[in-house]
């Protein structure tokens, strides 16, 4: 059946300025590491996808790697672009990354130019695509200079195969040099991709403050501890959760009682608060002016739902910030 989005998607979400960019993204966005590979369920996969554009959701994330196999995910969201989403283009924001191991032989990941432009190329052939939106260099690559890694980035912008230049999981001093070099080629960084959680808060460490400074946006990547934040591996391991499955991806030893122990004082105040712990997480994160989105993975229709409700949510009083840090 054509698709017809739903006409008043944009009163559902909030939209928030990327850094000092003239680029808004909604406050929750998508990605697609996992859930929609050749692995996974096409039509599932449409689904969740047509509905976060339903509910506003107006940016994609991807990467080469993304599936498995790798490659899927871009192949897959690029059919789900060409059947569905084809005229909406322009209210699309589409983002991939380059870092990652790709393909075999010593051009096929890390930071140089020649894996970064041809990465970029298969992307745009995996999803049909003349352009992305945002283009992202992975990961830092301690063995090739910045000059270059920053270059291929500044290069697929000025060549228009890409709007704007990311970064994601660079330390502080690394962002820094990145921010320095991409802003005198003329293609400032829009945005770095860490990692952010209630369970992982290196970046409150400096990094959120550079960012601030240097006016570039901020997007946190698995927000809710790849489920862990949910409160679903309080009693065990669910049948057909991440750490269930083989990827690796989340693994069970990686569950710590400790963390676990957070999971469940915390989730006494989301209940409070009137919140499930999920959308606790996620609103928690957007208390930070300096986090411009969420970046969620949602395997059902109904995760997506339960998550996007965070939107809504009161602001935190005094007391539950305190009581969260304790
Ligand atoms: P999350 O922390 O949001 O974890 C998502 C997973 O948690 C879901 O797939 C689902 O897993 C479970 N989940 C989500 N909501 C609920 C719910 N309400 N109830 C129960 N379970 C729930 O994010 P991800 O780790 O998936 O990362 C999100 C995105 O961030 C990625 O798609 C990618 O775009 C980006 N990313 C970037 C990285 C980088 O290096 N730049 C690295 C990692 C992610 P299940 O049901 O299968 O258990």
């Amino acid at each position: 059946m054509s698709y017809i989005p739903f006409e008043n998607r944009y009163g559902q979400m909030s939209y928030r300025r990327c850094g000092r960019s003239g680029l808004q993204l909604p406050a929750i966005s998508l990605g697609l590491w996992h859930n929609f590979g050749d692995v996974d369920d096409f039509s599932s996969g449409r689904e969740i996808i047509l509905k976060a554009f339903d509910c506003g959701i107006t940016h994609f994330d991807l990467a080469n790697n993304y599936g498995p196999p790798y490659g899927s995910a871009e192949s897959n969201f690029g059919k789900v672009l060409q059947q569905d989403l084809s005229a909406y283009r322009d209210q699309l924001i589409i983002s991939t990354k380059a870092g990652y191991d790709m393909w075999p032989g010593p051009y096929g990941n890390w930071g140089s130019r020649k894996y970064l432009l041809a990465s970029l190329d298969q992307s745009l052939e995996r999803m049909g695509l003349p352009y992305v939106d945002i283009f992202y260099s992975h990961r830092h690559d301690p063995d090739t200079p910045l000059e270059e890694t920053m270059g291929a980035l500044s290069q697929a912008v000025h060549s228009g195969k890409a709007l704007y230049a990311g970064i994601s999981n660079y330390p502080e001093d690394k962002a820094k040099k990145a921010f320095a070099i991409l802003r005198d080629m003329g293609t400032p960084c829009l945005i770095h991709q860490p990692k952010y959680s209630m369970l992982e808060r290196r970046v409150e460490k400096g990094l959120l403050d550079l960012l601030e400074k240097e006016g570039v946006g901020c997007i946190a990547f698995s927000p809710l501890a790849q489920g862990i934040l949910t409160g679903k591996y309080l009693d065990g391991i669910p049948e057909g959760s991440r750490a269930a499955r083989p990827s690796g991806a989340l693994r069970r030893q990686n569950i710590t009682p400790g963390e676990l122990d957070k999971v469940r004082r915390w989730k006494k105040v989301a209940d409070k608060r009137g919140q499930t712990l999920s959308q606790m997480a996620i609103s928690w994160l957007l208390k930070d002016p300096r986090v411009t989105s969420v970046l969620i993975g949602a395997r059902t229709l109904e995760q997506l739902e339960e998550n996007l409700r965070s939107i809504a949510a009161p602001a935190f009083t005094q007391e539950e910030l305190l009581l969260l840090e304790a």
